[in-house]
């Protein structure tokens, strides 16, 4: 992994730069992340927020009250659609990044799948990584 890297939207409007290396990194499966990815899942890459910063525009925010009743902010461009980060009231100290939007994802490494009770039938599961029905504790 990493110790530092870079990434942003599909256009180059929205620009990140991290300072460290993530702090953990999973696949969740829940409706909110399916309709954000329009995808099966949302890989989700968590860094510190003291390592996070934006170094070029600002993200348009859709924010959301998760099931948890946590506060869901989902940062995208609002020039090319791509989602880029997203934050949860509940985890204040880090910043969510859509792996997609990393430069080069190639490192990224999900360790566990979350909220599979929402997985949809069509979705393929790495068989070896941990599961949990809902937000594990
Ligand atoms: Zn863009
Ligand atoms: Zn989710």
């Amino acid at each position: 992994m990493p110790t530092s890297f870079s990434g942003g939207c599909a256009c180059g409007a929205i620009r990140y730069a991290c300072s460290t290396e993530p702090s953990f990194m999973g696949n969740c499966h829940c409706r909110d992340c399916q309709h954000a990815t329009g995808g099966a899942y949302f890989t989700a890459v968590a860094v510190a927020e003291s390592a996070f910063r934006l170094t070029t525009g600002t993200p348009s925010v859709h924010e959301k009250k998760a099931d948890s009743g946590s506060t869901m902010r989902r940062m995208f461009c609002a020039r090319c659609g791509s989602p880029v980060y997203l934050t949860n009231s509940a985890r204040p100290n880090f910043i969510v990044l859509y792996a997609g939007s990393v430069d080069d994802p190639s490192w990224v490494r999900p360790a566990r799948d979350i909220y599979t009770d929402s997985a949809q039938p069509w979705d393929y599961m790495n068989p070896e990584l941990p599961k949990f029905t809902k937000m594990p504790g």
